[in-house]
C-alpha cells in the first residue's frame, strides 16, 4: 500500500482538509452574546440625558470580543459613535460597512497618517499645534475641512494639550479654516477610586479643571462642539460627568469598574471562556502534574487535561489558583498552566468525558467565575484579563 502524501488529493468528503472545517467549538473558543451587549448599552444609555450621547469604546477588538461583532450589537442598543486607539482599527470598522462617526483615541502624529484618517472619514485625536496643522493642511489640499476632536490633559498626563497653555493655543487653533472641531475632550485617572465622589477626589478636581478651561474659552457658545469626560466609571459616578457624550468601554462588556454597583443596573458579562476536556487520566498518590511539579497529588486523583493555556491568554500566574465549571460544580486546577493545555482535578466526577465542556469565564446556574476574579488572583486588573485573549481562541457568537 502506499503511504499517503502531502498535497496528493483525497476523496474523503467527510474530512476536507481546510482550517475553515474545523469546528470553532472543538479545542477552546470565547462565546460572545450580542444580546448582552446590546442590552448593556441600552440600560447605560438609560441612565444618561436624552441628548447625551454614547460612544462605544471597541479599541482591542472591541477589548478582545470582536470588535465587528461588538459594534454591530452597540449600534443596535444605541451608540452612535465609536472609539478605538488605533488608525487600523478604524479603517476596518469602515470596512465592515460602519457609518457612525469614529474617533480615535491614540495619537497619530505622522501627516502620512492622518491623511490616511481623513480619507477613511475618521476623526484623529488631537494634542497639539503642530497636528492641529498638519490636519489644516490636509483639510486644505482636499478643499475640505478635517474632522477632528481636541484633547486637553486635566491630570493623566498622557496625551492632551498642556492645560495651562490650552486656552491661548485653543484661540489660534479658532483661526484655522480647513479643519472642524467636532469635540473637545479629557480623561480620567482615577475614576473608579472609592472616594470619587468627595469633593477633594482626582476625579472632581480633574473635572472641576476641565469645566474651568472650557468657560475660558467660551465653549458654550459653539454647540456643535461636543464635550466629553467621562469613561465607564466617571458615567456611573454622576451626570456631573457626562457632558454631552459618554466613552464607554468596560461596563458595555458586562462588567462594572466600581467597588460600589449600583443596584439598579443589571450589567450582563457578553463574555464566556469555554474549554473541552482533550483527554482524562487518574494518577495515584505523590504524582507530580506538569512542567516543574509544583503539584504533587495527595491521594489518587483523577486528572481532565483541557486544551488551553498562556499561548491563549490565560495566564500562567494563574496556575493552581482557579476552578472551572462543569455542570454547575467548581473543580480546581492544578499544576502549572503550559501554553497550550492545563489540568484540572476532577476527582469524584463520573460525568464528565473527553469532549466536555468546562467554563472558565462565565457562569452555570449559580456558579460565576468573572474576569475580576482572576485579575484579583493575578494581581491586575479587569480590562487586561479580556484584552489579553490571543486569535488562537475563536469567537462565536451566541444569541
Ligand atoms: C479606553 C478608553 C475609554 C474607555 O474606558 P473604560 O474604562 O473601559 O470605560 C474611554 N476613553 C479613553 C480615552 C480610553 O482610552
Amino acid at each position: 500500500m502506499q503511504i499517503r502524501q502531502t498535497n496528493q488529493p483525497l476523496n474523503f468528503d467527510k474530512y476536507p482538509p481546510f482550517e475553515k472545517d474545523v469546528d470553532p467549538k472543538q479545542r477552546a473558543w470565547i462565546e460572545i452574546r450580542g444580546k448582552a451587549l446590546e442590552t448593556n448599552v441600552r440600560q447605560l444609555r438609560s441612565k444618561l440625558s436624552k441628548s447625551c450621547q454614547f460612544m462605544a469604546v471597541v479599541k482591542a477588538d472591541g477589548y478582545g470580543h470582536d470588535a465587528k461583532l461588538v459594534s454591530h450589537y452597540a449600534i443596535k442598543g444605541g451608540a452612535s459613535q465609536l472609539g478605538v486607539a488605533t488608525l487600523k482599527e478604524g479603517i476596518k470598522l469602515r470596512s465592515f460597512g460602519v457609518k457612525k462617526p469614529i474617533l480615535i483615541l491614540g495619537n497619530l502624529y505622522s501627516k502620512r497618517d492622518l491623511i490616511i484618517s481623513f480619507k477613511n472619514d475618521l476623526m484623529p485625536t488631537i494634542s497639539s499645534i503642530r497636528e492641529c496643522l498638519i490636519c489644516n493642511n490636509i483639510g486644505k489640499h482636499f478643499g475640505l475641512k478635517f474632522s477632528l476632536h481636541l484633547k486637553v490633559d486635566t491630570g493623566m498626563s498622557r496625551l492632551g494639550f498642556d492645560e495651562k497653555k490650552f486656552v491661548e493655543q485653543f484661540e489660534k487653533i479658532k483661526s484655522f479654516e480647513n479643519i472642524s472641531i467636532e469635540g473637545i475632550y479629557s480623561h480620567l485617572s482615577s475614576a473608579d477610586d472609592i472616594n470619587s465622589l468627595d469633593p477633594q477626589s482626582s476625579a472632581q478636581l480633574q473635572r472641576q479643571k476641565f469645566q474651568e478651561l472650557l468657560k475660558q474659552i467660551n465653549v458654550d457658545r459653539n454647540r456643535n462642539i461636543k464635550i466629553h469626560l467621562a469613561n465607564s466609571a466617571g458615567m456611573l459616578l454622576n451626570k456631573d460627568f457626562h457632558f454631552h457624550m459618554v466613552r464607554v468601554g468596560l461596563s458595555m462588556y458586562g462588567y462594572s469598574p466600581l467597588a460600589k454597583i449600583d443596584k439598579n443596573l443589571y450589567l450582563q458579562p457578553a463574555l464566556f471562556l469555554k474549554v473541552k476536556v482533550a483527554f482524562i487520566r487518574i494518577i495515584d498518590q505523590g504524582v507530580s502534574v506538569s512542567y516543574g511539579g509544583k503539584f504533587v497529588s495527595t491521594r489518587k486523583t483523577k486528572l481532565a487535561v483541557l486544551s488551553i493555556g498562556y499561548a491563549d491568554g490565560v495566564p500562567r500566574n494563574l496556575s493552581g489558583k482557579i476552578k472551572v465549571i462543569h455542570n454547575k460544580k467548581l473543580y480546581p486546577q492544578v499544576g502549572s498552566i503550559t501554553m497550550d493545555q492545563m489540568m484540572v482535578d476532577i476527582t469524584g466526577s463520573n460525568e464528565i468525558k473527553i469532549g466536555s465542556t468546562m467554563i472558565l469565564l462565565g457562569s452555570d446556574g449559580e456558579k460565576t467565575i468573572s474576569p475580576l476574579d482572576w485579575a484579583r488572583e493575578s494581581n491586575t486588573i479587569t480590562w487586561e484579563i479580556i484584552c489579553s485573549f490571543k486569535n488562537r481562541l475563536p469567537r462565536v457568537q451566541v444569541d
